[in-house]
């Protein structure tokens, strides 16, 4: 490829010119779109909630529920007195 700057032909492979110096930009073969990055993040998230409801479902049997008077802000106002 040439070099941007002084025009010198360099190796393909070279980061810098040989010549000047100057950082030879080399294309990427392949950068993500915002679409892509969309889809990634919709499949993550996808992937994410359904594997918590899953071990959610599956560690049901297993959960202990909490004893009431622990949490006594979860229940109602007019029950606390009682
Ligand atoms: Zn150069």
């Amino acid at each position: 490829m040439k070099c941007s700057n002084c025009k010198t032909e360099n190796k393909e492979t070279a980061k810098n010119c040989k010549k000047c110096g100057t950082i030879l930009n080399v294309d990427p073969i392949w950068s993500p779109t915002w679409k892509w990055h969309a889809k990634t993040l919709g499949i993550i998230y996808t992937v994410l909630i359904f594997l918590f409801f899953l071990i959610n479902w599956f560690l049901k049997p297993y959960l202990r529920e909490i004893p009431k008077e622990v949490t006594p802000w979860l229940q109602k106002a007019g029950e606390i007195h009682k």
